[in-house]
């Protein structure tokens, strides 16, 4: 398939043991509306996420196919050279500016899909700003360079643009230094070096792939503690009823684990429901991958609560602490 020669995957983790944090990375795909998000989403998972055997999955049955199970969680995992990349699709429009927050708030890094014809625009700095306020060190993908108005100087041009909106957002020095890629998500590929045509062996997304392990610092979290999950995302299904989708903060879950859905209120915790952790899922491509535990830094989707939603903490019974929330910006108002 005309991948570069990967190194030999790590061990598979055993069954029943979640992957190590130092094997995990989770990604923000963050961009102006039209840049090229979702064609770079799907290139990505036709060479190495729908594909792959999840090695903890329990079974291969395709939920969605089978019985009629949706998730439209917008996190998606892509296995690659024995680490597991969770990419989250944050919406590219500031009508939505909490759910970016939620979005930058759960990872530790971030793809900048810009279109190198059109250069930055006012959602590139809207998403930007949230994740440079989160800490992130986004990777700048210069997309569509493919097109026959994009030159290396006009990749040039829009670095700059790109790292003027940085400095003017009041990015450190550190993530001044971002890591620049060009790429044409239509043909399916991504390069560390400026190129209208890589040759055939290099017309697939591994630069990109190896650039987020590369760049990405892994999640830190502590498998040893009680498990907790701040709850970021919420969806139903017809079978399985709510949804629940976050990233692990500490500890780990497994199926059948006691834990309890808690809040902050103002006059102290509120414990909301308790109940059984009754499926654990992760999606690939357009697969659900069953899993029978997960751990401390990793983003998961249970099922087995139907009260708590976002916002609200997922914990272990004997936790009595709900995790702090993300602060949000005064809503900004759009006149346009
Ligand atoms: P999103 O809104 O960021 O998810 O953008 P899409 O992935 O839907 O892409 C928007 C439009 O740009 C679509 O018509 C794509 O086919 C086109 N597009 C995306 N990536 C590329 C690329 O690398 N080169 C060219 N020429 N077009 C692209």
């Amino acid at each position: 398939r005309g991948f570069s020669a990967a190194p030999a995957p790590a061990p598979a983790a055993a069954p029943g043991s979640p992957l190590d944090p130092s094997r995990l990375r989770n990604v923000a795909v963050i961009a102006h509306v039209d840049h090229g998000k979702t064609t770079l989403m799907d290139r990505l998972l036709r060479q190495c996420g729908a594909d792959i055997p999840h090695e903890r999955a329990l079974d291969s049955i395709t939920l969605e196919r089978e019985r009629g199970i949706t998730i439209a969680s917008k996190v998606t995992s892509i296995s690659w050279k024995g680490s597991e990349l969770n990419m989250v699709d944050t919406p590219g429009h500031a009508d939505f500016g909490g759910e970016v927050e939620r979005v930058v708030g759960m990872v530790e890094g971030a793809i900048l899909v810009v279109d190198a014809g059109e250069g930055p625009l006012a959602q590139t700095k809207f998403v930007l700003a949230k994740a440079l306020k989160y800490g992130l060190r986004p990777i700048l993908l210069l997309n569509k360079v493919d097109r026959p108005a994009v030159s290396e100087e006009r990749c040039n041009e829009v670095e700059s643009l790109v790292f003027d909106l940085f400095a003017n957002l009041g990015a450190s020095e550190e993530q001044l230094d971002f890591p620049v890629l060009y790429a044409s998500a239509k043909e399916g590929w991504a390069s560390s070096t400026f190129t209208k045509n890589p040759p055939d062996e290099a017309k697939n997304m591994s630069e990109l792939l190896d650039a987020i392990i590369k760049h990405v610092p892994p999640p830190t979290a502590s498998l040893e503690a009680p498990f907790q999950m701040l709850v970021s995302m919420m969806e139903r299904d017809f079978y399985l009823g709510r949804i629940l989708t976050g990233r692990i903060s500490l500890g780990v879950i497994r199926i059948g684990d006691r834990v309890h859905g808690i809040r902050n209120t103002p006059s102290g915790v509120e414990k909301i429901e308790e109940g059984k952790v009754v499926k654990l899922m992760k999606k690939k491509g357009t697969n659900i991958s069953l899993v029978d535990s997960a751990g401390a830094g990793d983003i998961i989707s249970m099922a087995g609560l139907s009260s708590p939603s976002i916002g609200h903490t997922v914990a272990n019974v004997e936790v009595m602490t709900a995790l702090p929330t993300v602060e949000l910006d005064p809503p900004t108002i759009s006149m346009t």
